[in-house]
């Protein structure tokens, strides 16, 4: 065996976006990998039925952005050649903040790319066929675990093709990336492991989303727009963004029984009604293309893997297995592909052990908790503002808004505090950075302002 591989096979369960990272993390350490998909997976960038999401808004932020481009290096050429639109975030993308205004126009110098859902991910599928120990299966869809006796180390996965016909392939290490974790919440449950806690908060969100032709004389200040809700009052909001062949997708959102509606008026309507006219202006003579898609996201999730006292040998979730964010924060895809480079990582320090897999799953449980915990802080937290939104607030949750209201506020005249906050929100540096004595001064100034308003 070369240096670097501790296994003769993984197996990857899932061709979404964390089981596709994952493969190109794992690539390295074994002489195969085998990526299971349920699905027939298309030869073009459209939706299917596993992805049920992906009809809908998806922004790749730059944090996830370089993950996936230190696990592919030419994933970012790739997408742009296959039609992505190149876009300077904090310059191009339209931030309107109710009782702000729009976030000032500034170029932090870093891009990122306007692209569906489905180019994004046949993008990230194409580098990691492109390895030549990696195999991507379709139509393989995957049942069940197989493990020791005792349960505590998994050997490998029992599938099913759409004929009924059934196989097993032997794995050292299995990655469920199967977006719901399900075949690893049922060998918890079998081999007497128990289940993981979970943090649930219940944000009940509803998407609509439209797509349109990008009319000739769009506006030229912006080229994506984020129209939040005036929360706690209301809960209408608008994120409209560019996509390969000169459209923009247009997801509108309600939540706790606001329902953005799917046909023509309707939708026109409450795109009128959002916060400000930025969308509707743009849309209101731009050619639809195709009609509505909807989904209804009741709440996010976080599995707490990390707290069980044991888990089997061999096996590690992944992405959303683990943890299912806000859509609404762009953050799902981002924290996948930086968990799936973390495994790397990971494989990458054991590999000269003598005992490779031993103790993986636990540390990636905890190393990967900060790669988690600050994006749900940044989103499930700050959900919890909705009274009606059940999840437990944390002690100091009045404290962490006023806070983060008075960094905002800080942002709009601060060029400085604008980019680390969009760092942080992007996913490019962890929230620390922001707890820094100047700024410190700042938000106490802004909390004082606040307070005499
Ligand atoms: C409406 C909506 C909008 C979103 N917008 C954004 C966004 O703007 N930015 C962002 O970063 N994230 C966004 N997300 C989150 C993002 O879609 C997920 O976080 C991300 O896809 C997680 O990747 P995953 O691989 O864990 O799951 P998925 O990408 O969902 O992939 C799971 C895969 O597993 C396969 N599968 C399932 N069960 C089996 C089985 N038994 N056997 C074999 N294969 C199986 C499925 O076919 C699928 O291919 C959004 C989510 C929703 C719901």
């Amino acid at each position: 065996m070369s240096a670097g591989r501790i296994g003769k096979q993984a197996v990857v369960i899932g061709a979404g976006m964390a089981g596709l990272a994952a493969a190109g993390a794992v690539a390295d350490h074994f002489e195969r990998v085998i990526v299971l998909d349920r699905d027939g997976l298309p030869n073009q960038a459209a939706p299917r039925p596993g992805v049920p999401q992906s009809r809908h808004l998806h922004v790749l932020i730059p944090g996830g952005q370089r993950a996936l481009t230190d696990l592919f290096p030419h994933f970012e050429r790739d997408l742009v050649n296959a039609g992505a639109v190149p876009l300077r975030m904090a310059a191009e993308i339209r931030v309107e903040i109710p009782g702000l205004g729009p976030l000032p126009s500034r170029d932090f110098g870093w891009l990122f790319y306007g692209a569906s859902r489905p180019l994004i991910e046949l993008t990230v599928r194409r580098q990691a066929e492109r390895l030549a120990n990696v195999k991507v299966r379709s139509w393989c869809r995957a049942i069940e675990f197989t493990a020791t006796p005792d349960g505590n180390t998994v050997t490998g996965v029992r599938w099913e093709a759409p004929d009924g016909r059934q196989e097993v392939l032997a794995a050292d290490l299995v990655v469920d990336a199967s977006g719901r974790g399900a075949p690893t919440l049922a060998l918890l449950r079998s081999s007497g492991h128990g289940e993981p806690d979970e943090v649930v908060v219940g944000v009940d969100l509803h998407y609509t989303t439209a797509t349109f032709v990008i009319p000739q004389d769009a506006p030229t200040n912006w080229k994506g727009v984020a129209t939040h809700p005036h929360a706690p009052e209301r809960s209408r909001a608008g994120y409209m963004m560019p996509v390969e062949g000169n459209r923009w997708i247009l997801t509108l959102m309600g939540r706790l029984g606001e329902r953005p509606p799917a046909e023509p008026d309707g939708f026109m309507d409450y795109a009128r009604r959002l916060e400000t006219q930025t969308i509707y202006n743009a849309i209101k003579h731009a050619e639809r293309l195709g009609g509505f898609e909807r989904f209804a996201y009741p709440a996010s999730v976080w599995r707490r893997f990390d707290r069980l006292s044991a888990f089997p040998r061999g096996l590690v979730p992944i992405g959303d297995s683990i943890c299912r964010f806000n859509p609404v924060y762009g953050q799902g895809m981002s924290v996948a592909a930086q968990e799936a480079r973390l495994l790397g990582q990971l494989l990458k320090q054991k590999a000269t052990k003598a005992d490779p897999l031993a103790g993986l799953a636990q540390a990636f449980f905890s190393e990967s908790l900060p790669v988690i915990e600050a994006p749900w802080n940044m989103s499930a937290v700050p959900d919890l503002v909705y009274p009606e939104t059940p999840g437990e607030r944390p002690a100091d949750f009045e404290q962490r808004l006023k806070r983060h209201g008075a960094l905002l506020r800080a942002a709009m005249h601060d060029a400085d505090v604008h980019r680390l906050l969009s760092e942080v929100q992007q996913l490019l540096k962890p929230p620390g950075v922001l707890q820094d004595p100047a700024i410190d001064r700042l938000v106490e100034r802004e909390l004082i302002q606040m307070a005499a308003e």
